[in-house]
């Protein structure tokens, strides 16, 4: 099944990377845990677990990081490697097409390495299946050869780390999900944790930005710290052609509007799929195929990159019958809400 979000999420809003911001996004990275911003609850805790790890001087637990992409599940596994000492090796579920391959990197791994895998409830069966022993006992059985005389051969493997990501944990198979001891979900950010992000990458990009303007550029900035660095980009671009250079609020409002980012941080396909659900259901509840079929966006879009968001915000709701937009929808799009007078306020 592919599993590619990409291809037509390129706005400016999506929190898919763009192929052309890889250098870009690096040299924003947070290399340690204290200037990771936000998740204080699976910074404290994965603070504690590396540190028991470091004290005992065993390889950290294996990993799960899930949540929504462009919360930080990446630039975490790097920091955890850094905190520990260790190299790490990326990789990710769909870039693994042979059992081989994956054999190949978990053989050059060195004792307590960190090795993070990306979508990882992306991979093949057959490769996952390889995964179960290295995880719980550190070996792997390798074929030798084809045909009647194909032999296995059992190759023992330095004690490592898996850290794994993935959009939804229930994406993952049990089996798979069951040999992770630490398990942390990303939350969105909130407007204050963005900000202090927005600001931090301006410094390490030598831009001039007051606080108001970084406070704008986070409130649009669907509490994902990705879209937060994208929009501080443009909207330099735009400081630098129609200002001094500097951003403030004034200029944060002006380049936002002009490049259609509204004050929620909807774009086009937020407006499309819920004024869909508004207008063409009533409000709801409609399953998830048949919305995506009237917005001409694939389910796995829906799921991943549109939806956690809108309920995050509480404009959508999902029930066992479907996708449901809440008043809150039904106000800000000026609708009048079924059943009940229109809150304009
Ligand atoms: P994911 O792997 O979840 O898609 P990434 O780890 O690639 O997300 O994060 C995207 C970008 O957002 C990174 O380049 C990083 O600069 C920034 N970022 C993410 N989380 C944080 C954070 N907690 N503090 C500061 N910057 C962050």
């Amino acid at each position: 099944m592919s599993r590619n979000p990409d291809p037509g999420h390129e706005t400016l809003l999506s929190p898919i990377p763009r192929a052309e911001e890889q250098s870009f996004e690096l040299s924003l990275r947070p290399k340690a845990l204290r200037q990771y911003i936000g998740q204080s609850k699976v910074k404290e805790n994965m603070e504690i677990s590396i540190r028991a790890a470091l004290k005992r001087q065993e390889p950290l637990d294996h990993v799960l990081l899930y949540g929504p992409p462009g919360l930080g599940k990446t630039t975490l596994a790097a920091i955890v490697a850094n905190e520990l000492g260790v190299s790490i090796r990326t990789t990710s579920g769909p870039i693994i097409e042979k059992r081989g391959d994956l054999a190949a990197i978990l053989t050059n791994l060195k004792p307590s390495d960190v090795l993070f895998i990306d979508e990882i409830h992306r991979l093949h069966p057959a490769i996952e299946e390889i995964l179960y022993p290295a995880m719980e006992d550190f070996y792997i059985d390798i074929m030798i050869g084809e045909g009647p005389g194909a032999r296995s051969i059992r190759m023992q493997l330095p004690h490592f780390t898996l850290i794994g990501a993935t959009t939804r944990a229930g994406l993952l198979t049990a089996p798979l999900r069951a040999r992770f001891g630490i398990i942390h979900r990303l939350e969105f950010y909130s407007h204050d944790e963005l900000a202090v992000i927005v600001q931090q990458s301006a410094a390490i990009l030598g831009v001039g930005i007051d606080q108001a303007g970084g406070v704008e550029i986070a409130s649009r900035s669907r509490g994902t710290p990705r879209v937060a660095n994208r929009l501080l980009r443009r909207v330099r671009d735009f400081a630098d052609v129609k200002a001094d250079g500097r951003i403030t609020r004034e200029v944060a409002m002006g380049a936002l509007a002009m490049m259609d980012v509204d004050v929620q941080g909807f774009d086009e396909i937020d407006r499309r799929l819920m004024m869909t659900i508004i207008e063409k259901y009533g409000g709801g509840p409609v399953g998830v195929s048949a919305l995506a079929a009237s917005i001409h966006e694939d389910v796995d879009a829906i799921e991943d990159i549109y939806e956690p968001y809108l309920m995050q915000i509480g404009f959508l709701d999902r029930t066992p019958r479907g996708r449901v937009a809440t008043r809150r929808a039904f106000d800000h799009f000026r609708v009048s809400f079924p059943g009940g007078q229109q809150n304009l306020f």
